[in-house]
């Protein structure tokens, strides 16, 4: 593949990616590419990722960074219940960029793209002049019952797919330790680099009929969880200690001697859902998800406010604070609680 001949570039892209599936008329290499339409309804989706803002090429991999730009697409459409089918890949390169780190990161999203059976119908390679940007946008299939962040009712029960706090416990871990240093936290880096996009465990939940409204965390549990709560315009009272954090978090928050709990709460990057369902159908969630799931707290009427009870069973406001990619860095290194170091 060459980078610098717009023909062989494509050939070198199409080669790692391989055949798209039957639904795919016609793909990559053409002005556009033409698919077959789903049933339900269609749901679409698009996410950047820029160099220096949301990862440093200094620990992550091409293919690793191929991996988590499609990893965050499917996590949104995860969030709608969706079932993804297409996606578009847009690429900023810089001048000092290799064949093969191209090839990686295609490598990347092409194993994930196979796992869940998405095919790469297309996409965009353009110069950059200072950092690297990789931009996917991701098309879907939904049904009628779509879930939104809206439909959280008064009494509905408060879950999420999995424990809270490891992408921050390996954001931290590799930016304070290094990766070099990390192999016995692998679980971190790993979240922190490969997170897991919960489709399955969604599309599990969209069955039940019971789930009222969903997001997934990609903000930070606090802050997705006022995203929720506002627009479904309800309160809610979390538990602290129904929040699952990893013995694998615990170990990362000694090493660098940082609470997990921050993590837990505000880190984001988890990218497992957070939902809202009606307790009588604790069953239809328990068979659906089995045990990877944690009910963490209960949706309130809007005036009680966003409230977290902590192990003394003290009740405070839990703040909206969390990953926010409009927030200078230097304003939240100093806060104890935030990710960002
Ligand atoms: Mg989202």
């Amino acid at each position: 593949m060459s980078l610098h001949d717009e023909f062989e570039l494509i050939r070198g892209i199409q080669g790692v990616l391989g055949r798209p599936s039957r639904r795919v008329i016609l793909g990559i290499g053409d002005d556009a590419a033409v698919v077959k339409p789903p049933k339900g309804n269609l749901v679409a989706t698009v996410d950047t990722m820029v160099e220096g803002v949301h990862f440093d090429l200094a620990y992550t991999t091409p293919q690793e960074l191929g991996y988590k730009a499609l990893a965050v697409n499917l996590s949104d459409m995860a969030a709608m219940g969706a079932t993804p089918l297409y996606a578009l890949v847009s690429v900023g390169l810089q001048q000092s960029t290799t064949e093969h780190f191209v090839g990686e990161l295609y490598q990347g999203i092409r194993k994930l793209a196979k796992r869940f059976d998405v095919d790469i119908i297309g996409g965009n390679t353009v110069q950059s002049p200072t950092a690297t940007v990789i931009d996917i946008s991701l098309i879907g299939e939904a049904s009628k019952t779509f879930i939104t962040r809206s439909g959280a009712r008064v009494g509905d029960l408060i879950a999420v797919t999995g424990p809270l706090g490891e992408s921050a416990a390996g954001l931290n871990c590799l930016k304070r330790l290094g990766r070099q240093n990390l192999d016995r936290l692998k679980g971190l880096v790993n979240a922190h680099l490969m997170p897991e996009p919960r489709v399955k465990e969604a599309l599990a939940l969209v069955k039940t009929g019971a789930v009222t409204s969903m997001i997934d965390i990609s903000d930070g549990f606090a802050r997705d969880l006022h995203h929720l709560t506002g627009q479904s315009k309800v309160g809610a009272l979390i538990d602290e200690a129904a929040i699952p954090i990893s013995d694998l978090t615990r170990k990362g928050g000694e090493l660098v001697s940082t609470s997990p709990r921050g993590w837990a709460l505000y880190g984001g990057e988890d990218y497992e859902l957070l939902f809202t369902f009606n307790p009588k159908k604790l069953s239809a969630v328990k068979k659906a998800l089995g045990k990877s799931f944690y009910i963490v707290g209960e949706i309130l009427p809007i005036k009680q406010k966003v409230k977290i009870k902590n192990a003394a069973g003290e009740i405070g406001l839990l703040e909206p604070r969390g990953w926010n990619h409009f927030v200078r860095r230097s304003r939240l290194k100093n806060d104890p609680e935030t990710v960002l170091v």
